[in-house]
């Protein structure tokens, strides 16, 4: 296990398939995301009621996953939308913890929100919508706390694999990159999951990637499959968003897997996973 990625060198583009072996890994709460080892992050788009989160928590751990994800300073295209509980959702997430064990993975939205996040978060989104700001990326370079960057809508490989150096270069080296979909000429799903982009972007940054399998569908029957073509083309695990009841929530609702189904969805993942020679991380472990 390693706290420092940037010790490690940088892939080389093997051309006849991934060597997970070789790959760097970043340690969050214990774990080691990367080199060998595929991480499962799962849990709501956003944070609305204690019970809820509590409840999607214990059936995500009881599943397979490695981490809890769940928004509460939620980045939206319509500020007439839905914007997250902030606060209260971070309270939320804490309880989710404390009944579980799992490790946080949650979004900072606003460098003024930053105390209160990190207080709560064992690995800080920064979703794609901020990719670029600079600022922000500075102030989490001055933290010791893991950051999760999350490819930008129309961010280049060279673009993501830049402003992760705004994180390293002010001393924080454990830094996760994250593959979720980019804007392209088609319009028939919400993004074109770029699956081309996991080697490339493990290969110039030297950071481990995972892949966010939700956001570029926008529809939840489509999900295991973008999941097993992740793990098939060598991403260092998932983060994908899951909820007890996706039709009332109030962000996300049609890509979000039910938390009745992840038993089934984390297993056929991780077949694909571990036939690739992963060790899947288990939660709570
Ligand atoms: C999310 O993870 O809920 C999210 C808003 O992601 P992205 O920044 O990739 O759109
Ligand atoms: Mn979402």
């Amino acid at each position: 296990m390693s706290r420092s990625a940037s010790q490690r060198p940088a892939r080389n583009g093997a051309s006849h398939g991934h060597t997970p072996s070789t790959g760097p890994s970043v340690e969050v709460a214990g774990h080691a995301i990367g080199h060998d080892a595929f991480v499962l992050i799962a849990g709501p788009c956003s944070v609305v009621a204690t019970d809820v989160t509590v409840r999607v928590a214990q059936q995500v751990k009881a599943g397979g996953a490695t981490m809890f994800r769940g928004g509460a300073f939620k980045p939206r295209s319509d500020p007439q939308s839905f914007q997250g509980l902030g606060e209260r959702g971070l309270e939320m997430l804490e309880e989710a913890k404390a009944a579980t064990g799992l490790p946080i993975v949650t979004e900072l939205l606003d460098v003024r929100d930053l105390e209160r996040v990190l207080a709560v978060a064992d690995l800080m989104q920064v979703g794609a919508r901020n990719m670029q700001n600079a600022g922000l990326l500075r102030e989490l370079g001055r933290t010791d706390c893991p950051v999760l960057l999350k490819r930008g809508l129309a961010a280049t490989i060279d673009e993501t694999v830049k402003a992760t150096e705004y994180i390293r270069r002010e001393g924080n080296e454990r830094v996760v990159l994250c593959e979720r979909g980019i804007r392209t000429f088609e319009t028939a799903y919400r993004f074109t999951l770029d699956l081309t982009a996991v080697p490339i972007l493990q290969e110039r940054s030297g950071l481990p990637v995972l892949v966010d399998p939700s956001h570029a569908p926008g529809r939840r029957d489509l999900v295991t499959r973008l999941s097993k073509a992740a793990a098939a083309v060598g991403a260092d695990g998932l983060i994908v968003e899951v909820d007890e009841d996706p039709d009332s929530a109030l962000s996300d609702g049609p890509q979000q897997l039910r938390s009745a189904e992840f038993r089934a969805y984390a297993s056929a993942v991780c077949r694909v996973a571990e036939a690739e020679g992963r060790r899947v991380l288990r939660g709570g472990s």
